[in-house]
């Protein structure tokens, strides 16, 4: 359980838009009202620490691979397993699926944490200057769409039977969960709406409430 006074939501801070989903978090929880912290973690330790877990969109290999070599992999799977809520935006829902595939290079032999039961297309929508903009309808969130901002952004192929598709665009998965588990195709954290990262807050609190009743 986080040692920590307020609730502290962490960003895995190896690679890619790390600051950007520490001021989407900040702004959640200062229009949430909630007291709370947000902190770039990096190493096993950090993580013990933490009641909310952000890993950001950028290179999925990457950020793996760095993970893996500071050995903060397995405290990270160990943690979600316990039932801490943690938010994958693009390369990070690559890194939370079991399975990922490339349309040029087929099975892609990167490590992946496979906490959400599903299997990945990676770049489905197209290379950088494919990126896009689109409303997106996710009800999660509210009745207003979401503007998902795209950038080689991954789509979901398969989807175990534990997995809600949260949203679709032109027929494809492009948001899931799996209990305290969120996986986005997209970034929020670059759309200026902190609807999303407001949910991961609010699961967050409620993760830590409930670690103090049963401590
Ligand atoms: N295509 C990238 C990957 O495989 C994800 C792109 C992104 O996060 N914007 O990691």
């Amino acid at each position: 359980m986080s040692g920590a006074k307020k609730v502290t939501i962490g960003v895995l801070g190896f690679q890619g838009d790390i600051e950007e989903n520490v001021a989407a978090t900040e702004q959640a929880l200062s229009e949430m009202e909630v007291d709370g912290a947000v902190q770039v973690v990096r190493y096993p330790e950090e993580m013990e620490k933490i009641d909310g877990l952000i890993l950001p969109g950028g290179e999925s290999t990457v950020q793996s691979t760095l993970a893996a070599i500071q050995h903060s992999l397995p405290v990270m799977k160990k943690r979600i397993s316990e039932g801490m809520p943690v938010l994958g935006t693009c390369a990070g829902m690559i890194m939370l699926s079991k399975r990922a595939f490339d349309r040029v290079i087929g099975e892609t032999k990167q490590k992946l944490m496979g906490d959400l039961d599903i299997v990945i297309e990676r770049n489905a929508f197209g290379r950088q200057n494919e990126s896009f903009e689109a409303d997106i309808p996710m009800a999660m969130v509210g009745e207003d769409s979401f503007k998902g901002v795209f950038i080689r952004a991954p789509a979901v192929t398969e989807a175990g039977k534990d997995v809600e598709v949260l949203a679709k665009f032109n027929n494809r998965i492009v948001a899931v969960r799996q209990k305290n588990v969120i996986g986005t195709a997209f970034h929020p954290e670059l759309s200026g709406d902190s609807r999303i990262h407001r949910h991961l807050v609010k699961m967050a609190v409620d993760f830590r409430r409930d670690q103090k009743i049963n401590n």
